[in-house]
């Protein structure tokens, strides 16, 4: 009985972004914590905010613990991941691997973490290297090697591996040669982004891929062409330069961003660790970003924040009135594959499912066009 009231009580998210580290130790060309460097506010969450947010969630609720910072940099992250396991959550984050030794693998796999993403950038060493500096592809290769070697002699089959693969338009060329890489590794699952936020102007050049609706066309279809090359599943999460959906991918009506200050954002974007307003760069206009915040988790638990008045006007409308929003490059991402390549990534569905429905609806090429006559 107990059991049931709790869950019609809880609060319905399907995914919790947790950002428990804001420093990072990398330098990566293209991130907010290279290019904003002195505007950085750096924090680590406390573990004790943890309980705050998970209390009212329904367990089938997607834990990340991922920022703007290198998640596993905070002192705490095995005793926080633990909570969160043992409190019967998947859980996963998104690391450049530089700390990883094999005392953290042992306790990655012991702990049962469901998801192990590794960030990268470009499609060879020097690509990746350069881009994302202090990093290396192939300190990732090993690590992956090594994580399968425990994971077989465990025999557990988590963590999934995959890779987050950052893809520059100054990349592209190299990109469709990179198939032995994937097949030498073999992740359980690839996701190429192209980059969605430009925080300066050389960075807005590198966002879209194509320049022409043929050229796009080509690209696309050479990505649905280099994914049959590849034994591992690739998804791709491509800017479009030429429609603007109404709706964001990143299903801010079932998901939530808890900044390493506590702050509750509904997006990254929205919830850069920022001392101080910044520029970006939209569609060839500059624009000032400032974290939009609904509450602190260290004063209130998640539930009454997400509830508050201000929050759920801002999932209802907000997409459409926030300046930002309007014009955000997640809301022009290209659906890629083919349906029946899909494969069924319980974190992923929802965003999936938004991009297809997004892309059946070309018309959306006029609001683009409305939109940005209105810059
Ligand atoms: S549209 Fe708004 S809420 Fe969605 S990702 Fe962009 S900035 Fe965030």
């Amino acid at each position: 009985m107990f059991n049931i009231l709790k869950k019609i009580t809880n609060i319905n998210i399907e995914t919790v972004q947790i950002e428990i580290s804001s420093h990072c130790n990398a330098s990566c060309s293209y991130c907010p914590q290279h290019i904003y460097k002195k505007n950085i506010k750096r924090n680590f969450l406390k573990k004790e905010a943890i309980e705050n947010i998970i209390k009212d969630l329904n367990r089938n609720t997607y834990i990340h613990l991922q920022g703007w910072g290198e998640p596993f940099l905070h002192p705490d992250f095995f005793e926080i991941a633990e909570k969160i396991k043992k409190s019967g959550f998947t859980t996963g984050t998104t690391t450049n691997a530089i700390l990883l030794d094999d005392e953290h693998l042992e306790k990655i796999v012991d702990l049962k973490i469901d998801y192990l993403a590794f960030s990268t950038a470009g499609s060879t060493i020097h690509e990746n290297d350069f881009t994302r500096q202090k990093t290396s592809l192939d300190h990732i290769r090993k690590i992956i090697f090594k994580l399968k070697d425990i994971k077989k002699r465990k025999n557990s089959s988590k963590p999934k591996i995959h890779i987050a693969n950052i893809l520059l338009k100054s990349h592209l060329k190299n990109f469709f040669n990179s198939d032995f890489f994937y097949n030498l590794i073999k992740p359980d699952q690839v996701v190429v982004s192209s980059l969605s936020l430009a925080c300066s102007e050389n960075m807005e050049e590198e966002i879209f891929l194509s320049d022409s609706e043929n050229s796009f066309e080509i690209t696309t279809a050479r990505f649905t062409c280099f994914r049959k090359k590849n034994e591992t599943p690739i998804h791709y999460h491509i800017v479009s330069p030429f429609f603007l959906t109404e709706q964001c991918t990143e299903n801010i009506e079932k998901t939530s961003f808890i900044g390493a200050d506590g702050n509750v954002h509904p997006c990254v974007f929205l919830g850069l660790p920022l001392k101080e307003k910044a520029e970006i760069f939209i569609r060839g206009v500059k624009r000032e970003i400032s974290p939009l915040c609904f509450g602190n988790i260290y004063n209130q638990p998640l539930k009454k924040i997400w509830e508050s008045k201000d929050y759920r006007r801002f999932r209802k409308k907000g997409q459409k009135e926030n300046p930002v929003c309007r014009i955000c490059y997640k809301k022009s991402i290209e659906y890629v594959i083919e349906e029946e390549n899909s494969i069924k990534i319980d974190n992923y569905d929802a965003r999936w499912q938004i991009i297809r429905d997004a892309n059946k609806a070309k018309k959306d090429k006029e609001r683009l066009k409305h939109e940005l006559g209105q810059l």
